[in-house]
């Protein structure tokens, strides 16, 4: 890192680096701090940091406490906590790449809320195994800053005090071990203890981790981590979904809210805000963000719960045929109306109605439309009365509909109409804290809808996930994790050769040099990959032995190319005779 001189030695001569070490290394992790003192910039991995009176935060803490409550300032901190572990956790793995060196990247986490003055850590003991997903970790906490605000404001209590540090301990564990970990204080200085003592565990192994999940999660409708699909109470019965094409009838229960990123959580309140009411609610988000969970949420949490809850995907019925869907159809409307039905409306009465890509409507079905979020009522197809009905709408679109009104695809009144409440489903790049326990919640749904036994991620995988650039939203994070459970060697671990494609790597861009950098560190996702020294890099720890693993990626590039040869060959990058070669060695093994 370039740093001038001068700076240095005047940092170094305000305070002594080896003074600041509490643990091993610190010194190391010391040094990538620049401190570009002309600029007035300090800077970590790229990132500006800031130095801040402890008094300053003393204050604000003091006031949160005082206008929100202590639980609430509790969650709000803990949670601006985990967002700044879960950061320091991404430089960790930049300043000290390569899953080689994983625990000595898992260790700059204290060490950097060492050196950012937080507290003076104290290791116990700690046991990390990515790939088992065993996770143990034990610290003392001496001259916690938080807790000495704490204390001199409020005085010693019943209840541990560090809150910004605990969130900072599970969002900086969880990002590493893909998987969500659960730091608690068992003793606190806020408590009259001498020191705060830590313990850190994967959150299934805690067995009344509730209370201390509620302060993670931004509402009581998000979960930390998934329940396991058994615990559930089975599917609400009013709860379908009649998208066409047969789609798999399932309950809101099944596909909880997870997450806690800052992008998420602002999404999540104004949900909380908008569903007591009967306003209309706009989903907008990239494909595959989640916007028909967030409507189905919506629905989970209103007012009309018991009622129905119905989904259409305006762009998967021909327009032809859509209007009929949406608003019935009279017998003898049209050839081969031979009876009357009721269309989408007419069964979501006094429920919800979740219209995905509103964008693709029609105009005769946008004025009908209009109609009913005006006035209340629709007209079949064909009909010559008019029926009411009570129906909340929830719309969603990918689509910029204030462009469509401007090119007069969209009519202006309902885009105003529609467009009431909107709410910004973000899209996973976005929301990168949260992939950890998105990955942790789909590796339990698709072992148990598959009844499969796979203990986590490697370090590899967990790189990999962290680093991809996700043009398909959680949609495309659910489907890899779903073929990686299939792939995955039974009782091992999901590795990256399990989670990307040839076809996967080719498509997502490189958002920035980081990005890059991340990946070149990773055999899955190295363009580098069929050379020798990637290759044996990309040993994999699951149980698998590179011949295995090379052996699966040429059965995958055949099946992909239909069994050619020749066009396998030039999808992995090899000659056709090495791959004619490998494939003989393959027959005979
Ligand atoms: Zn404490």
């Amino acid at each position: 890192m370039a740093r001038p001189k001068a700076h240095r030695e005047h940092i170094q001569g305000a305070r002594s680096p080896a003074d600041l070490e509490p643990v091993a290394g610190l010194r190391e992790t010391f040094q990538k701090l620049d401190f570009a003192v002309d600029e007035s910039r300090i800077t970590l991995d790229g990132r500006r940091m800031l130095l801040i009176d402890a008094f300053a935060v003393g204050a604000l803490r003091t006031e949160l406490v005082e206008s929100l409550g202590t639980d609430a300032a509790r969650g709000l901190l803990t949670r601006i906590g985990y967002a700044a572990g879960a950061r320091d956790a991404r430089s960790a793995r930049n300043l000290y790449p390569g899953a080689e060196d994983y625990e000595r990247a898992y260790i700059a986490g204290p060490q950097l809320s060492a050196l950012e003055g937080l507290v003076n850590i104290e290791p116990v003991e700690f046991v990390m195994d990515v790939a088992r997903g065993s996770f143990y970790s034990e610290y003392l906490w001496r001259d916690s800053s938080e807790g000495e605000i704490h204390v001199t404001n409020y005085g010693t209590g019943e209840l541990p005090v560090c809150w910004m540090q605990i969130g900072y301990a599970c969002g900086f564990a969880t990002a590493f071990m893909g998987r969500p970990i659960l730091f608690r204080e068992v003793q606190c200085c806020g408590m009259g203890h001498e020191v705060c003592r830590v313990i850190g565990k994967p959150v299934d192994q805690w067995s009344d981790a509730e209370r201390d999940l509620g302060y993670l999660t931004p509402r009581a409708f998000v979960n930390m981590h998934l329940v396991r699909s058994t615990a559930l109470s089975g599917p609400a019965p009013n709860s379908r979904s009649t998208a066409p094409g047969g789609r798999r009838v399932e309950s809101s229960a099944d596909r909880q809210m997870v997450g806690i990123s800052p992008r998420f959580s602002a999404a999540c309140h104004s949900l909380n805000r908008v569903a007591p009411t009967n306003a209309t609610v706009l989903f907008l988000g990239e494909s595959g963000a989640g916007k028909e969970m967030f409507a189905r949420t919506l629905h989970r949490i209103s007012q009309r719960s018991a009622q129905a809850f119905v989904a259409v995907n305006c762009a998967a019925i021909p327009e032809t045929l859509l209007e009929a869907e949406l608003f019935g159809v009279e017998k003898g409307a049209y050839t081969g109306a031979v009876t009357s039905r009721p269309g989408r409306f007419e069964l979501a009465h006094q429920g919800v109605l979740f219209l995905d890509e509103i964008g693709n409507l029609s105009h005769a079905a946008q004025t009908k439309l209009l109609r009913v979020l005006q006035e209340g009522e629709i007209e079949r197809v064909g009909g010559i009365g008019t029926k009411r009905v009570d129906v909340r709408v929830a719309a969603a679109t990918n689509a910029n509909l204030a462009e469509a009104v401007n090119r007069g695809d969209f009519r202006e009144d309902l885009y105003y109409r529609l467009n009431v409440f909107p709410i910004h489903i973000p899209a996973l790049r976005n929301r990168v804290d949260d992939i950890p326990l998105l990955m942790d919640a789909f590796l339990k749904r698709y072992c148990d809808a598959h009844g499969r036994t796979v203990t986590g991620f490697t370090e590899y995988a967990t790189e990999a996930l962290l680093n991809h650039d996700w043009p398909g939203n959680i949609r495309e994070l659910e489907n890899l994790v779903e073929r990686a459970v299939i792939l995955a060697p039974e009782g091992g671990a999901i590795d990256a050769v399990h989670l990307f494609r040839n076809e996967d790597r080719l498509r997502a861009p490189n958002r920035n040099e980081t990005t890059v950098a991340a990946n070149r560190r990773n055999p899955a996702l190295d363009p580098g990959r069929n050379s020798p020294d990637a290759r044996a890099r990309s040993r994999v720890r699951g149980g698998q032995t590179l011949d295995q693993v090379v052996d699966m990626m040429i059965g995958d590039a055949l099946e992909e190319v239909g069994g050619n040869v020749s066009a396998a060959a030039r999808k992995l990058g090899v000659s056709r005779a090495r791959l004619d070669y490998r494939i003989g060695k393959r027959k005979k093994t």
